[in-house]
């Protein structure tokens, strides 16, 4: 049954990517969420069966079926790891109860800002105020609502979110004198303290701290080795330590996997 129902979930997951696609798309461009998808290279309105998630993609290899110009792979990238994430939250939060289906959907749409940030964020480098504090704001009052999370809150989790906020500062103080982070960076924080609680939420940030640190260094080194030929990575320009990984990606890698794994690294939930 479980399987049934997370191939479900999967494709309804391939669908919602395919719609964040667009958002991610024309977010701040002007224009609307609605209309016809087109084109880019030759204008020409697309027909349904173009607009499949991920089949269209594989199908067409990758081309426009009319100016053969490349789809980005953004597209079905973003769509399959939403059918993934979907599918791995049913796996970690099975749906017995009416109320399990509530936590699960409230799951869905937290997870679907965070994917659109994280691609907003490795595209443009910057984390859109309107979405983080949606994720910010929905997190919030979702401590006010038991039926909305999986675990119990306490009191020092309503604190998580400005601790939080002021945590990769902290931490920037202390590892770096660069502008490693962002403001943007905290107030992503802020959401996820009061998504994960105080507890899971400073796990979060440590652990996407280590990966970001972990993933910069991996391209420093790759950055080093190619130097003088050709670039491995394009865009990977003249990257340094204190230059702009974008910093949210890792934040949410952190956060996701405390959300499915509940990964205490300081050992402070035993104690909250
Ligand atoms: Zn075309």
């Amino acid at each position: 049954m479980i399987f049934i129902t997370g191939i479900f979930v999967f494709i309804f997951g391939l669908i919602v990517g395919s719609f964040l696609n667009v958002v991610i798309l024309r977010y701040n461009t002007g224009t609307t969420i609605g209309g016809r998808s087109y084109c880019f290279s030759c204008g020409k309105t697309l027909h349904w069966y173009e607009l499949i998630p991920l089949l269209s993609f594989l199908i067409q290899l990758g081309k426009c079926r009319s100016c053969k110009a490349k789809i980005s792979w953004q597209y079905p990238l973003v769509e399959l790891s939403t059918g993934i994430l979907f599918a791995l939250t049913l796996l970690s939060f099975p749906v017995f109860s009416s109320r399990d289906l509530f936590i699960l959907f409230f799951y869905l749409i937290i997870e679907s800002i965070l994917i659109v940030i994280t691609v907003y964020d490795l595209r443009h480098k910057i984390i859109p105020d309107a979405l983080v504090y949606t994720f910010a704001f929905l997190s919030l009052g979702a401590i006010f609502v038991p039926a909305l999370h999986a675990t119990r809150y306490t009191f020092y989790d309503l604190l998580a979110g400005p601790i939080l906020f002021l945590f990769p500062f902290f931490l920037l103080w202390f590892i770096s004198k660069g502008r490693w982070m962002g403001l943007g960076d905290a107030k992503l924080s802020l959401g996820i303290g009061w998504f994960l609680g105080l507890a899971y939420g400073i796990s979060a940030i440590i652990l996407g701290f280590w990966i970001g640190a972990g993933v910069s260094l991996l391209l420093l080194l790759v950055q080093k080795i190619a130097k003088g030929k050709t670039p491995l990575i394009s865009g990977l320009g003249n990257l340094t330590m204190k230059s702009e990984i974008p910093f949210g990606p890792f934040l949410i890698l952190g956060a996701l996997l405390v959300l499915f794994l509940r990964i205490d690294i300081t050992g402070l939930a035993n104690l909250l």
